[in-house]
């Protein structure tokens, strides 16, 4: 069993939903309609031993449960707003150091915390909930078209490389580590999007071989993606290579960036480029063939996929 059949089997066992709810379980959010207005839900959980190890002072891991759920609601489109955040430790003082990592990022990201829970635990745990709001519809995982431009915000391998490492207590390379520990998801990308039209988008949490797989599965559409035009810093190559491995490869799969991948028509795309003060890269297009198919100097790469959070440590 995966992760995908935990989600297919609690799926399965879902109440029909009541009439708020716009978007179900399925995207970056939920979407819901209240009062007036339309708002967007999500959770997020990181784990000592699965998401982060020793190597993660505990403030950092508090500030990434934040920014990692302030992501998802980029992806919709929307603006954060609340959290609810729990989390334990094996001690005390552990626990109030992540707390204060999550309350750190509350103040970064404009959004105020309204309560939660803490406990001891055997290891460090912490889930954030978050709400987000509308001003525009939500951009869709599903709404991507065949002809449309796929493109990437930022840069893509510098938090896998950070990862790297932290793990081989390489920690002089303080960018690329600060990439993977404190993330910066993109908000007033998302909104742009949004506000502009946008056919899909998705923030890359799984790496791109699977985030965009997740955009074509429920779009009904595939997509033709060149690893060559990967937008990958000079450093991250550097250092990827250094340790013997793949930028693109790695850049493809290795998850965690929380940049966005957008679907869009080439006037949204250039609207984006001009409004928007981030780098933006053009990696492929939406195809009709409901294929993922990946390119390197013109070759098919086979069996690209990121992150699967039920597979072995
Ligand atoms: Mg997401």
């Amino acid at each position: 069993m995966n992760e995908f059949d935990v989600i297919r089997l609690l799926s399965e066992r879902l109440p029909t939903s009541p009439p708020e709810v716009v978007v179900p379980v399925g995207d970056d959010c939920a979407v819901l309609r209240l009062g007036d207005g339309l708002w967007v839900a999500a959770a997020d959980m990181l784990v000592f031993g699965r998401h982060f190890k020793e190597w993660a002072a505990p403030e950092d891991v508090g500030y990434k449960a934040v920014a990692v759920n302030v992501s998802d609601v980029a992806a919709m489109g929307g603006v954060p707003r609340f959290v609810l955040s729990s989390g334990g430790a094996t001690d005390p003082e552990t626990t109030l150091r992540c707390m204060n990592g999550v309350l750190q990022a509350c103040e970064e990201f404009a959004v105020y915390p309204l309560g939660g829970d803490t406990t001891r635990a055997p290891a460090l745990t912490v889930d954030v909930s978050i709400l987000g709001q509308l001003s525009h519809a939500p951009v869709l995982r599903s709404g991507a078209r065949p002809g449309d431009l796929l493109a990437v915000t930022g840069e893509l391998g510098a938090s896998v490389a950070g990862l790297l490492a932290l793990e081989n207590g390489d920690a002089r390379l303080e960018r690329l580590v600060k990439k993977h520990l404190r993330p910066e998801p993109r908000v007033e990308f998302g909104g742009a999007a949004a506000r502009l039209g946008a056919h899909a988008m998705i923030d890359l949490s799984d790496g791109l071989a699977s985030d965009v797989r997740y955009v074509c599965e429920s779009s009904g559409v595939g997509c033709r993606i060149s690893l060559d035009l990967l937008p990958i810093a000079g450093d991250t190559r550097e250092y990827l290579r250094s340790v013997s491995r793949d930028p693109e490869i790695l850049a493809a799969t290795g998850g965690e960036d929380y940049e966005l991948l957008i679907a869009a028509s080439e006037e949204v795309v250039e609207a984006l480029v001009a409004e928007s003060g981030i780098p933006i890269t053009v990696i492929g297009e939406v195809t009709e063939q409901k294929e993922v198919v990946f390119l390197r100097g013109g070759e098919p790469v086979e069996n690209l996929s990121g992150w699967d959070h039920f597979s072995g440590a």
